[in-house]
């Protein structure tokens, strides 16, 4: 493979490493790390304090933005421009949110479709991508203010359930954060690496990685020889984790010392005071008997057998994720060779105590869990960089290959360094009714529009018998060998009819040229995801405008005039705004024309019922 530096920052008299760096990009915190003299080591901030950076980010005056600690202390005084958590976001749409907006402070798009949700702070709109790549751009600064050069390859870690296009908006957050991401790694797989668990080349281990950070729980079971991993079976809970402990502690206060509630949400400083307390009590109570503190004057305590009550339900559902990831796998405890406990909440002694309890082993905590993932992410990209001389490297495929969706833009399906061969696929629909043939054109490269990439041929997949828009189910398949042929498949699910192609992904492209292409697509990433932005505004508004003059059509006797009137206008002020180039703008007015129509679609919805119920004779 070719050797690509690149050089973002021209001109700065910096130079540049040929580091690659391992990131954990997590849910609370994120870290990065690298290796220093052959070890890992996390990367503290200038102040020399912390290795962990609060997944946060707060907008302030100006649109400025305020990452880590400080973003941290504005989440509750300023919760509608503080974003946390915005990895649960990645890759989602607004339809896998369902009931769990109430989570989040601040404002998610709620529409009621398949396109990927937006936050929307003030008056612009921002999807999980950009957020991230906010994290991503703080850690980056971070180490090249550590080594005093530029870095521009990374290792990212992700949950190991992570999906394809969970795992597709994480590496496209690292090339806007100016990242070239090579690999993107699961956590419980950097977390074995991290205690050199894929050194001993003996026989097959299998492995537990016990993951309780801030706000997620996550088991997963590994089996690893010669130095690969699979991953066996996961589980977990999204909604629980070591902010649920301090919630138990706050709570208990408040019942303990009758501190009025009402007057908490109101005070905002109180309630931020009262949970930090909590954290510490917490925190406190891992070394000690007992936890006293004074709270406005008052004074509090908890102890720590009353801790571990409060707990340990809490305790109990992530023993029993646990035992249904072992059912999942076909394992019972005793055939668990290793547990690695990852997570600032794997410091609770109940914690440690009931999982290795369950097990019937010790656990392995000697590594710092909330550094052990980065860590681990390092060791992966020391082995990227071929400086394991025992670790063999497999092939990789050196672009992206992927196919041409609605406005030009490209779908990546086998992402950039995939190891060879690979499969994987992807489903997709018609956009327009009775559609027959559709045109499948295959494109290699990292830029977001295909006129950037590098066209490696096209098919048309015919006699699609006539469907509704959006009702097809076509499947696109890619099978990449090792000698770089790329066999795609077209095969529509409703009907199986199907063509497929060959092509060469390799021929007639030089190193250099991948190289340029490399470059070019880091370069543009911040001017590329604009106008991917606004392609994919255009393109959702054309869907509701289409949506929205049908179901106009169809329920005429239902509405109102005032209310056609107002459907017509609003239609018509979303049209105009397609014409222009304002994203935040399209994204404004299908929110307003959405937040109009969604009461009367239910009315109508409930007339229909109605109206089909009493036409039923029996
Ligand atoms: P994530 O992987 O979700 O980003 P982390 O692994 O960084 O999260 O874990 C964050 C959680 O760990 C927080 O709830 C924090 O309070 C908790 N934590 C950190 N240190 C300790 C400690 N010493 N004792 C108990 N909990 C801790
Ligand atoms: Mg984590």
């Amino acid at each position: 493979m070719a050797k690509i530096s690149i050089n973002l920052k021209e001109g700065k008299t910096l130079k540049e490493s040929d580091l690659i760096i391992g990131i954990d990009l997590g849910t609370t915190n994120s870290l990065v790390a690298y290796i220093k003299e052959g070890n890992p080591i996390a990367v503290k901030g200038t102040d020399g304090k912390n290795t962990l950076v609060p997944s946060v980010i707060h907008f302030g005056k100006d649109e400025q933005l305020i990452i880590g600690d400080a973003a941290k202390e504005k989440l509750i005084t300023q919760p509608q421009n503080t974003i946390y958590s915005v990895k649960r976001l990645m890759g989602k749409s607004y339809g896998d949110l369902k009931n769990q907006e109430h989570y989040f402070g601040y404002k998610i798009i709620d529409e009621d479709t398949d396109s990927l949700v937006k936050i929307r702070v003030r008056d612009k709109y921002y999807t999980p991508i950009e957020l991230s790549a906010e994290i991503l751009k703080a850690l980056k600064v971070r180490i090249e203010e550590e080594l005093n050069q530029i870095v521009s390859k990374a290792v990212i870690t992700v949950p190991a359930y992570f999906n394809d296009a969970q795992r597709q908006a994480t590496r496209d957050a690292g090339k806007l954060a100016g990242l070239d991401v090579l690999r993107i790694v699961n956590e419980p797989t950097a977390a074995s690496l991290a205690y050199g668990l894929n050194i001993e080349k003996n026989d097959a281990q299998t492995i537990a990685v016990y993951d309780l950070g801030g706000g997620t729980f996550d088991i997963s079971i590994l089996e690893i020889q010669d130095g690969i991993f699979e991953v066996l079976s996961t589980n977990g809970d999204t909604f629980l984790g070591g902010d649920d402990f301090d919630r138990a502690i706050m709570d208990i206060w408040i019942k303990q010392y009758n501190i009025d509630s009402s007057q908490m949400s109101k005070n905002k400083e109180f309630s931020q005071e009262i949970r930090l307390l909590a954290e510490e009590a917490k925190k406190v109570l891992g070394h000690s008997e007992t936890f006293e503190s004074t709270l406005n004057g008052l004074s509090v305590k908890i102890t720590l057998k009353e801790f571990n009550d409060l707990i340990a339900p809490l305790v109990d559902k992530t023993l029993e994720s646990c035992k249904n990831a072992l059912k999942d796998a076909k394992l019972k405890p005793e055939n668990i060779d290793h547990i690695i406990m990852v997570g600032g909440s794997t410091r609770v002694p109940l914690v440690k105590k009931s999982v290795s309890k369950l097990f019937e082993k010790e656990v392995f905590d000697g590594l710092n869990p909330d550094e052990v993932v980065a860590l681990g992410a390092a060791i992966q990209a020391d082995i990227l960089a071929g400086n394991q001389k025992d670790i063999l490297l497999l092939d990789v495929t050196p672009l992206s290959l992927g196919i041409e969706t609605v406005g030009g833009l490209m779908d990546t399906i086998i992402p950039r360094n995939s190891k060879v061969p690979s499969r994987a696929g992807r489903q997709y629909t018609t956009s327009v009714d009775g559609q027959k043939n559709l045109k499948i054109a295959v494109f290699q490269g990292e830029r977001d529009l295909v006129e950037n990439n590098r066209k490696l041929g096209e098919f048309i997949l015919r006699d699609i018998p006539p469907m509704p828009a959006g009702l097809p189910k076509i499947e696109i398949h890619f099978i990449l060998n090792a000698d770089g042929i790329l066999k795609v498949r077209a095969k529509e699910l409703r009907s199986n009819v199907e063509t497929s192609v060959e092509i060469k992904s390799t021929y007639g492209i030089s190193e250099e040229d991948m190289a340029r292409m490399l470059l070019e697509s880091i370069q543009n990433a911040e001017e590329d995801m604009k106008i991917r932005g606004l392609l994919e505004a255009r393109n959702e508004a054309d869907n509701i405008i289409l949506s929205s003059d049908k179901f106009l059509k169809q329920n005429d006797h239902i509405l109102s005039e005032e209310e056609k009137t107002t459907i017509i206008s609003l239609t018509n002020t979303l049209k105009d705004s397609v014409k222009g180039k304002d994203k935040d703008l399209i994204n404004k007015r299908m929110e307003e024309l959405n937040e109009y129509t969604s009461p009367l679609a239910h009315r109508a919805l409930d007339i229909n019922i109605k109206e089909a119920m009493t036409g039923k004779k029996i």
